[in-house]
């Protein structure tokens, strides 16, 4: 365990173990340490609001799990403005495109010019992991890692607990709110009564292997290809490391993937007739992952608020799921100030109303990607639909811009636009608040 600020209680019998129990308290209890958990303790904490973190895995292991790595600006921006941002500003890589390859070219997206003047940053996941644990340590907050037997109660209360075991001891931690951050397979969300949320899903009939490789990049953009033989992703996520995926069935078998074959599928779908060729280098890491879309609604019960992949899940095409993760803590983190500030519950009561418009359109861009640039089996006619589509995209501004408004994120906070405003000389929407007037609006820098 890690710090030792939060308020002890007396020790009181366990209502079902004979063990005796620590009771303690603080004002918001988060379960997961990934990027939503991690993200709201700091922004809370600038609040000065008080929390507790508890974490299943080690630090160590949090540290060094591989996953996303594609920052959209509205991300960067509030990581900067909750001061975590300084070596993701050193070593981050700005990007301004992306390529679509398809039919043996390439075709860039502007994703800059089309979005007026945004960007992405490549930045690993477990970065932004690290120098929010930093942060959280250097500030003196509670964070526990290797927690057991997490148990969520009364959250239909104003008292909801956590119950669960640390070092040997049994814990009792009383909270006024819960944060459900323990991503898709924690325990949170399976908290919530049967019957009090619906859930929306959809699978997709294949996954993605991928690959760290220990090479520099040779390429500065990302590059999607749709090819005969499955979809394929160029990426990078430092200096020195490739990140590179394949389309292959769900239940794909690893053993059956050698580097020869790896690098081979890799060479046949990504350098198509350019003149560029892809250049190997040592497997550091391969995993198989997944494709699925999932939302549950609401987000919230009683006093528990979900955040990030413990509420929703998209493929990673669109890279979206850290984005949104994020862009979930920092509603929730405005809403608790109110709170805990002024008394006011209107915020907190529309927190899973507020995000949801945002994930929906999140959700959407995703299955939109996917559905263009992979191949789905035996599907002629889903292909001429992809070609098409495909076409349309790289020969029309505003369907490029579409694409670009999209990969680069969506403002935090968005309000709805009347039909009439939509400016009929460009056929582009009117500006929306930006990310750094939502920030500023805030107070959060
Ligand atoms: C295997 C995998 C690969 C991915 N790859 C990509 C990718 O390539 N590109 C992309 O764009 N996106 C990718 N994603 C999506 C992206 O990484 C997630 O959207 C992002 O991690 C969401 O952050 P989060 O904080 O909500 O959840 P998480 O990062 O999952 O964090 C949840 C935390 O809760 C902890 N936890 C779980 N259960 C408990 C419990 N009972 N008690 C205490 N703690 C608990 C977990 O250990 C974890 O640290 C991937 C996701 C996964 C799962």
């Amino acid at each position: 365990m890690i710090g030792s600020a939060y308020r002890a209680l007396p020790i009181v019998p366990h209502p079902t173990l004979s063990l005796p129990m620590i009771s303690k308290r603080t004002q918001v209890g988060i379960v997961g340490a990934g990027p939503a958990g991690l993200l709201l303790a700091r922004l809370l904490h600038r609040h000065s609001i008080e929390s507790v973190i508890l974490e299943n895995r080690s630090r160590d292991y949090i540290e060094q799990r591989v996953r996303a790595g594609v920052l959209e600006q509205g991300t960067v921006d509030l990581l900067i403005a909750a001061g975590v941002g300084e070596r993701l500003q050193k070593e981050g890589l700005v990007h301004h495109g992306i390529e679509l390859r398809f039919g043996g070219a390439g075709h860039r997206i502007d994703l800059t010019r089309l979005s007026g003047g945004k960007s992405i940053t490549v930045y690993g996941q477990q970065e932004v992991v690290k120098d929010l644990i930093k942060a959280r340590l250097a500030a003196c907050g509670e964070l526990v890692f290797e927690v057991e037997s997490v148990t969520l109660h009364d959250i239909e209360s104003s008292a909801p607990r956590i119950l669960f075991r640390s070092n040997g001891e049994e814990v009792e931690l009383y909270c006024d709110a819960i944060a459900g951050c323990d991503g898709f397979h924690g325990v949170c969300r399976p908290s919530i009564p049967a019957g009090a949320f619906s859930i929306f899903e959809r699978a997709y009939p294949f996954a993605w292997l991928g690959i760290l490789a220990q090479d520099p990049p040779t390429r500065d953009e990302l590059i999607y290809a749709y090819h005969e033989r499955g979809f394929a992703l160029y990426s990078m996520r430092s200096p020195q490391v490739t990140r590179l995926y394949l389309q292959v069935t769900p239940d794909e078998d690893l053993a059956a993937w050698p580097d020869e074959r790896i690098w081979q599928e890799l060479h046949a779908r990504l350098e198509a007739d350019s003149a560029w060729s892809l250049r190997e280098g040592p497997i550091l890491e391969r995993g198989v992952t997944g494709m699925r879309s999932f939302v549950v609604e609401p987000m919230q019960h009683g006093r528990l608020f979900l955040a990030g992949d413990a509420a929703h899940i998209v493929p990673p095409t669109g890279a979206k799921g850290m984005n949104l993760a994020i862009a979930d803590v920092f509603v929730l983190s405005q809403a608790l100030r109110e709170f805990f500030g002024s008394g006011r519950a209107d915020l907190l009561d529309a927190y899973s109303q507020t995000c949801l418009r945002r994930v929906w359109r999140a959700e959407h861009f995703s299955w939109w990607m996917t559905s263009m640039l992979h191949r789905f089996p035996e599907d002629a006619f889903q292909q001429k639909l992809q070609r098409s589509q495909l076409d349309y995209v790289v020969s029309s501004r505003a369907a490029a811009t579409s694409l670009a408004e999209n990969y680069v994120g969506l403002p935090l906070a968005r309000r709805l636009q009347p039909a009439e405003e939509i400016d009929e000389a460009t056929t582009q929407l009117r500006p929306l608040p930006s990310i750094k007037e939502v920030l500023w609006n805030s107070d959060i820098a």
